[in-house]
């Protein structure tokens, strides 16, 4: 089975908006085992909309298109495929229901234009939006599937998740399936050498690493006739690569983020949390609060970037910072235990290094981080040398906190400890 990408919308012609939806939509076809040849982008408009929908039905069996679904003039994506493929437009009273019901829901009235959003091309398939008013819809004529969603990601995203992967796996002879096993502190290239022999002996399912800041992830890839097949060829691999790699495993869940695992062990173990930031101003503390359900466990952070602030609301000692400098093991030691005893929080973080460009020497470079980890007066403190522009030393700083909250808990708690 072949499968085509369109995306559609002036703004991604000029470069107003980055086409992040042909990134996830492409990545999430190989995952199925589709080939995917052509991708490409067209403005709002019908001609050469129409030549691009012609080009890729004469040239691949799925044809998926996003964007342009939306009740204004210039949304003409539904128009133009429905006339490539010969269908006429029809009202569609269920379409029309959801529509209606979605406004009553937010106390808005719907504008003439909405109504726009309940033709259907005739024959096609819906595909709810639960996140939004235009539906999805997929017109099939013959070996042709035409795919069209909705271009804001945050509809298009739980659309194809729900609706598009069920319906293109059960278009090929068989299904592909696919799980992670996520894992922190711990290199690629070691990481490969302890599966080695997996990676090498495996056709299905297959056995692939990737690094990702600061992660490894491992994924296994198998390919069946029905997905209880897929699942019972997956699990005997994911639970060999458990053993092998035990806690380094922060995961085997799609949705389960570092932050995600973090915040899950402080909540498994009733814990409170801090964090005193210096580089990453607040990135950590971010990170965090993104995580629903966090409110149970932070109650306050601190950005003490100056020496003063260091001083002043972590209580650092004037003379660690003479001493050894506000980017030193001492320093980022005193903000944990400052920062424990400030909010009363169980556990503290604290950050503290060098994010460039400037402000770095042969003694301390850019990129030199020290990250403390207080678990109940216990404090671990670990020195990093990261490299990058400012940002991806932030970056990495945040996730190597993460990292290390992580296995203070669990060698505090789970007694495990880390090579
Ligand atoms: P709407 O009902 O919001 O108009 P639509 O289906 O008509 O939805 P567009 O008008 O094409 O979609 O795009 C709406 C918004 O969705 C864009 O402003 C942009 O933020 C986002 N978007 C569209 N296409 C893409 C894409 N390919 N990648 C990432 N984001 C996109
Ligand atoms: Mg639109």
């Amino acid at each position: 089975m072949t499968v085509e990408i369109i995306c559609v919308g002036t703004e991604l012609l000029l470069g107003n908006i980055v086409n992040t939806n042909a990134a996830y939509l492409a990545g999430k076809c190989a995952d199925m085992g589709l080939s995917c040849y052509y991708q490409s982008v067209v403005g709002d408009n019908a001609e050469r909309l129409t030549e691009a929908i012609r080009q890729a039905v004469g040239r691949s069996n799925i044809v998926i298109l996003s964007g342009g679904l939306g009740p204004t003039e210039d949304d003409l994506t539904k128009e133009t495929a429905a006339a490539v493929m010969g269908r006429e437009l029809v009202m569609n009273e269920e379409c029309k229901q959801s529509i209606a019901s979605y406004f009553k829901k937010r106390g808005m009235e719907a504008t003439e234009n909405n109504w726009k959003q309940a033709l259907i091309p005739e024959g096609a398939l819906i595909l709810e939006n639960h996140n939004g008013t235009a539906p999805g819809m997929i017109i099939q004529d013959g070996e042709t599937h035409v795919v069209l969603l909705p271009g804001p990601p945050l509809e298009l995203i739980p659309m194809f998740e729900e609706s598009v992967i069920p319906y293109l796996n059960a278009l090929g002879p068989g299904v592909i399936l696919s799980q992670t096993a996520k894992l922190c502190g711990i290199s690629e290239s070691k990481a490969e050498t302890m599966i080695r022999d997996l990676i090498d002996a495996q056709t299905n399912p297959t056995i692939a690493t990737y690094a990702k800041t600061g992660e490894v992830h491992i994924r296994v890839t198998a390919r069946a006739e029905s997905e209880k097949e897929a699942k019972k060829l997956i699990k005997p691999v994911v639970k060999e690569i458990k053993t092998r790699f035990g806690y380094y495993i922060y995961s085997t869940e799609e949705s389960v983020t570092l932050e995600k695992a973090v915040v899950d062990l402080l909540m498994a173990n009733h814990l409170s949390v801090t964090c005193a930031e210096s580089c990453t101003g607040g990135m950590l503390s971010a990170r965090l609060i993104n995580i629903p359900g966090i409110s149970d466990a932070y109650k306050c952070g601190y950005v003490t970037y100056s020496n003063k602030a260091k001083r002043r609301i972590l209580g650092v000692k004037k003379g660690t910072l003479q001493k050894y400098g506000a980017v030193s093991k001492q320093t980022a030691e005193e903000m944990a235990r400052g920062a424990a005893f400030a909010s009363k929080a169980d556990v503290a973080v604290a950050i503290t290094g060098i994010a460039g460009p400037d402000g770095g020497t042969e003694e301390k470079p850019v990129g030199l981080v020290y990250i403390a980890c207080n678990v109940k007066g216990k404090v671990t403190v670990k020195e990093f040398r990261f490299s990058g522009n400012r940002a991806k030393i932030r970056e990495a700083s945040t996730t190597a906190a993460l990292m290390l909250m992580r296995q203070c808990m669990l060698e505090y708690f789970s007694k495990v400890t880390f090579g």
